[in-house]
């Protein structure tokens, strides 16, 4: 089979030029979009992702503000900022770099940030407008996901496909079946619990593996011609880098498919810088 290896560099790439000119544009106007990054202890990955997106402001040409606060920072002062950044009119977005340290509390944190700068979609207000269908921000993996299909499968329709989504977590596998819902898809959403796994995956047109599992989605999971979609970030016996989706096997048999790394996980920082622009929209109008 000529299968298509989906790109999520390019369409990332594609996304934050798109951004890049709309952003110089509003520049031209004097606004000027700003995400305020906050990041409580030393971890190293979560140190690699607050870079990650400060540089991606910068290409962009977004103003980002730092906030890297020591490990022992109390929930009390964590709140307090962000309460200061809720209140600044020259801040559009507020993003706090999970995982925090055990003694904050994540829920609290998420609720604290006002839902009209919560760019990563994760306060339950958003949530609840993607379910009933509002204009909120959206979970960036899951809104990357749809651009991967829409963007980087010639010709694909998700409308009627029949979709499995492997994976149930709020941050990947709900908000996805929610959008999936959204473009008319007939979703199927599997988990720990799921029986006959191999079975249901197979009636999918699109697998949307989000698990955790080095290669658990074999190809006895996929009906050939299906478009997969690999979520996991996991590292394998000999310490590379991999997905859920066993890829080797499976683009044996899949139409499309995304590789580990460069597929969904450029697109979760793309759609970030997506959300911090429709932020300064809807702040620019209100
Ligand atoms: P969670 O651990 O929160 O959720 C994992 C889900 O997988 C759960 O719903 C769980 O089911 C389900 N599951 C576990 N074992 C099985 C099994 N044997 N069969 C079927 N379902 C199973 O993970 P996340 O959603 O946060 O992340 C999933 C993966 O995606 C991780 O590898 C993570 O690193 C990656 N990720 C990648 C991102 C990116 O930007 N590329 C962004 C976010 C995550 P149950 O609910 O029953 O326990």
């Amino acid at each position: 089979m000529n299968t298509k290896i989906i790109d999520g560099k390019i369409i990332s790439g594609q996304i934050k030029d798109e951004l890049k000119e709309k952003t110089a544009l509003l520049k031209e106007k004097g606004i000027e979009v700003t995400l305020a990054v906050i990041l409580v202890g030393a971890d190293p990955a979560s140190q690699v992702y607050v870079r990650n997106k400060k540089r991606a402001c910068e290409y962009i040409g977004y103003r980002s503000l730092s906030y890297e606060l020591p490990e022992d920072t109390s929930e009390e002062e964590l709140l307090k900022l962000i309460d200061e950044l809720n209140g600044r009119k020259d801040v559009d977005g507020i993003l706090v770099q999970m995982p925090l340290p055990k003694h904050i509390d994540e829920k609290k944190v998420t609720l604290a940030i006002s839902p009209d700068k919560d760019v990563d979609g994760f306060h339950p207000m958003n949530v609840g407008a993607l379910c009933v269908g509002d204009k909120g921000f959206v979970s960036c993996t899951p809104a990357g996901i749809i651009q991967l299909l829409k963007r980087g499968v010639d010709g694909f329709d998700i409308s009627g496909k029949e979709c499995v989504i492997v994976g149930r977590s709020n941050i990947v596998g709900k908000p996805m079946a929610l959008l999936m819902l959204r473009e008319n898809a007939t979703v199927t959403i599997a988990h720990s619990r799921t029986k006959n796994l191999e079975e249901v995956c197979k009636r999918a047109d699109i697998i949307i593996a989000a698990v955790g599992k080095a290669g658990m989605i074999t190809k006895d999971h996929v009906k050939p011609g299906a478009v997969v979609i690999d979520v996991g970030i996991n590292r394998s016996e000999d310490g590379k880098l991999c997905g859920d989706v066993k890829f080797d096997e499976v683009s044996e048999i899949a139409s499309a498919i995304t590789p580990v790394p460069g597929g969904v996980g450029p697109m979760t920082i793309a759609m970030l810088m997506y959300n911090c622009y429709e932020a300064a929209i809807m702040h620019m109008n209100s």
